[in-house]
């Protein structure tokens, strides 16, 4: 039986990863489960999968947790701190599914109990990719890609030299406004952000794919991950979401992955790693498809590409920076306090700003820098949002 936990359990990734779990419960044993404010789905899913262990991250959700779980033998617990516990938990593969930089402590800590790590939580690779790498290696632990994109790439490179790869090219659909004049951008709401051509996802991710900061943060990803030069990372638009990479190699040869746009391919990729077994996903018809396309990426409409591209080259702690600054100003823009277009220039000069401080951003990256980079970052967000507010 293979020990799981799964933190962010109510969320897009978690539920695609319990119905995967559901299709072979002899198979596995869940440890613990953990979730932020559906309580109903939280509560559910530990009496289904016999948790040990149900995490609410928020202590005022603790005594509706209780309630919704008694009788059942299954321990609740709230907070920032319950959560890092239950990563601790002995267990052999741990998703790492929470959204936002929330998801980094856990992580790390499942790291250091040695559990393998399936990241779909890119933000605690890109606020702390050396940090979560180092982490992994001195404890023996592995950290298995979950993003689509850069399962993609680690597939490709299976029996492959680091040293033949010339590039790698991450796809991205475009998001919502792939097609939109760029006039009408400055106006866009959240409601039409917040709907995805292809994909199925939680809000935030999908608001961050129409305006790029989804593929900015897997750019950043695929350099902490693989540790590519940035220059080998290119990004292509490609509106049918079926090629999700590809790598490049001196030979001249792409490897392609190809796929439904079906979350349970990453997801099952690295719950049954190293192995192959089958999974509920589609098979995909390409004569129906009949065409695939790709063009390069309006760098003009999507500010957040030329970003992560300054985060990959300066490195140090503008990782954490960048995030931070991004999760703040998705906050704003959903709460309705910024247009979309401010989103990326808020991050801008929150980079900027704290980029000034050389001493700041080249700290060594532990765990503290990194939280107090995310915080300064957000901070620093408030203040710039508060200026371009409407
Ligand atoms: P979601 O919003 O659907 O779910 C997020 C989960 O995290 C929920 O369980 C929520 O309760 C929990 N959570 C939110 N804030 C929290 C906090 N502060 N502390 C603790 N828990 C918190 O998000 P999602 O779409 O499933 O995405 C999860 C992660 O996976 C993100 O990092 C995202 O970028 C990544 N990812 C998602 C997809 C996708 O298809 N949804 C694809 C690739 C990568
Ligand atoms: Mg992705």
């Amino acid at each position: 039986m293979k020990r799981v936990t799964i933190l962010g359990a109510t969320g897009s990734i978690g539920q695609n990863t319990l119905d995967l779990i559901r299709r072979a419960p002899q198979e596995f044993e869940v440890v613990a489960l953990t979730g932020g404010r559906n309580i109903a789905q939280l509560a559910a899913d530990a009496r289904e999968f016999r948790a040990n262990l149900a995490v609410t991250a928020h202590d005022d959700l603790l005594d509706d947790l209780r309630a919704a779980l008694a009788g059942s033998g299954i321990e609740a617990t709230s907070g920032a701190q319950a959560l890092i516990e239950a990563a601790a938990r002995p267990a052999d593969w741990v998703m790492s599914a929470i959204v936002g930089a929330a998801g980094l402590p856990p992580g790390l800590t499942a790291l250091e109990q040695g559990a393998t790590l399936a990241l779909a939580n890119k933000e605690s690779l890109v606020a702390a990719g050396p940090l979560l790498m180092a982490t992994a290696a001195r404890n023996g632990a592995r950290i298995l890609p979950v993003d689509s994109e850069h399962s993609a790439i680690f597939q490709a490179l299976v029996g492959e030299d680091m040293e033949a790869v010339r590039r790698v090219i991450i796809t991205a659909s475009g998001g919502a406004f792939r097609d939109w004049p760029m006039e009408r951008l400055a106006g866009a709401t959240i409601e039409e952000a917040s709907t995805h051509p292809n994909w199925d996802m939680g809000q935030r991710i999908t608001i961050d794919s129409a305006s790029m900061f989804n593929k900015a943060l897997e750019m950043i990803e695929a350099r902490e991950f693989f540790a590519l030069d940035p220059d080998k990372i290119e990004v292509l638009v490609h509106p049918e979401s079926l090629v999700h990479a590809l790598v490049g190699f001196c030979d001249g040869g792409l490897m392609a992955h190809v796929g439904p746009p079906d979350m349970r391919h990453a997801i099952g990729y690295a719950l049954n790693w190293p192995e192959r077994r089958e999974l509920p996903v589609e098979a995909l018809d390409l004569a129906a498809t009949g065409q695939l396309t790709f063009r390069a990426p309006d760098m003009a409409r999507y500010p957040a590409l030329r970003l992560a591209r300054e985060v990959m080259r300066a490195r140090g702690l503008s990782g954490a920076v960048f995030n931070g600054a991004k999760e703040r100003a998705l906050d704003h823009f959903i709460a309705g306090r910024i247009g979309f277009l401010a989103m990326s220039a808020i991050v801008e000069e929150v980079l900027t700003r704290l980029s000034a401080d050389k001493g700041l951003i080249d700290a060594e990256i532990t765990l503290d820098t990194v939280m107090h980079l995310d915080h300064l970052s957000r901070i620093c967000a408030d203040e710039v949002a508060q200026k371009q507010s409407r």
